[in-house]
């Protein structure tokens, strides 16, 4: 066995136990992380990178924010792991504080983003069983995670093909298309679960009168509006979750990635006559609810309100605006489009990006494309001004090098 308390192996001896023992299903980039501080990450021969994308969101507050550090820290010394078969003062704590920071749900917790859109599509069909509802309706470019109802919502080929055929009852039309859902909707359809953003779709910010136009059309024909917040959920656009930014509430909202402070959690929250129909025995999560992704959880909304980081959240992504806006400025032709909803960024260029990323990567900045051509950014809640700068700077330079 490894001594893992010895300096790190490099990182080409970790990619040879990889190639060996772990399954290729991710495309890597061929350095090996050790050590996280905030906005700063180390790779195994000490290099510092800058990290605009840290933890695929997941690290709302970057590396090891201490306040969460100290929480789980405490929580394992105290109970790693109980079922729930037992109550347990955090999970009770955390759902406290998540339904009162939203529209007064009761949750259901799980580990994962797809677990939580599983676990709202059942809740879905269970509510409907006696009306004989169980259809769902997405839409295109949409993302809900990988296990089989989830991905059957995910409305992209490219994730589908190869595992057909799907879960039956699931519709697909184009997102921010209204018209398109009452059409496609009938005496049969449960619900309708769509991102109130589309994150890996590139970062897509739907008309204003979207979401409540998808709530007119769910209440008038008796249909449940089901929100996927994975990504934008837990302050990332500048709200605690980003259908308060359109007047509307959802019936089911699901929410996972930045929940815990980069802690594995997932969950889901439904109006209490909606989650009624979840019965004792009908869905469960061996691990879900464990006290230290719930002590990883309210630590993470202490410390966004007692350092104000909805408020930062949103002026750091006006000061990217302001470095996007000046570079589109200066290369029309590269740049056709910049969308910020606080630390969710997307710059639509008109090339593929993936050059872009390796640029970056190689400057020791670490950033995200999507969709092909959407660089995609989600930084950390207390990243500094002069972060931003420093990476913004490197993003210019690669964006008026880099040949695609
Ligand atoms: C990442 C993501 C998921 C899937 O989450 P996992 O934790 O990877 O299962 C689902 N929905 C959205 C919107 C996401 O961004």
């Amino acid at each position: 066995m490894p001594d893992v308390h010895a300096a790190p192996q490099s990182s080409a001896e970790t990619i040879e136990d990889f190639s060996r023992y772990v399954i290729p299903n991710y495309r890597r980039y061929p350095v090996c992380l050790v050590r996280g501080e905030g906005s700063w990450v180390w790779d195994a021969e000490g290099r510092r990178y800058l990290d605009f994308f840290p933890g695929w969101g997941c690290n709302l507050l970057g590396h090891c924010p201490p306040r969460i550090v100290e929480a789980v820290r405490e929580q394992v010394g105290q109970l790693i792991h109980v079922p729930n078969t037992w109550y347990m003062e955090a999970q009770g704590a955390f759902a406290k504080a998540l339904s009162e920071r939203s529209f007064g749900g009761h949750c259901f917790f799980c580990n994962s983003g797809a677990e939580a859109n599983e676990a709202a599509i059942k809740l879905a069909r269970a509510w409907g069983h006696a009306k004989g509802r169980y259809k769902l309706i997405t839409a295109e470019g949409g993302f809900h995670g990988r296990t089989f109802a989830a991905l059957t919502a995910t409305a992209q080929p490219k994730y589908q093909e190869p595992f057909q055929p799907l879960v039956p009852g699931f519709g697909h039309v184009p997102y921010n298309d209204l018209e398109a859902v009452a059409k496609l909707a009938d005496g049969q359809t449960a619900a309708v679960l769509v991102e109130p953003i589309q994150g890996e779709g590139g970062v897509i910010v739907p008309d204003e009168d979207y979401l409540p136009g998808l709530r007119k059309i769910c209440d008038e024909r008796g249909m449940l509006l089901i929100l996927d917040e994975v990504q934008t959920g837990m302050a990332r656009t500048g709200r605690w979750f980003a259908y308060q930014h359109s007047g509307i509430e959802p019936d089911i909202l699901t929410c996972a990635k930045a929940l815990a402070g980069g802690i594995a959690a997932g969950v889901m929250m439904a109006r209490k006559e909606v989650a009624a129909f979840l019965q004792p025995g009908l869905h469960a999560s061996t691990f879900g609810g464990n006290p230290i992704a719930c002590r990883g959880g309210l630590a993470t909304v202490e410390t966004i309100e007692e350092e104000g980081l909805l408020e930062r959240g949103i002026a750091i992504g006006e000061r990217f605006r302001a470095r996007f806006e000046a570079l589109r400025e200066e290369m029309p032709d590269r740049i056709k489009d910049i969308r910020i909803r606080g630390v969710m960024i997307g710059v639509d260029l008109s090339f593929d990006a993936t050059a872009v990323v390796s640029a970056c990567l190689g400057r020791g900045l670490l950033i995200n494309a999507t969709h092909g051509h959407v660089v995609r950014l989600l930084p950390a809640l207390n990243l500094s001004d002069e972060q931003i700068d420093e990476g913004c700077d490197i993003l210019a330079d690669v964006l008026r090098e880099v040949t695609p």
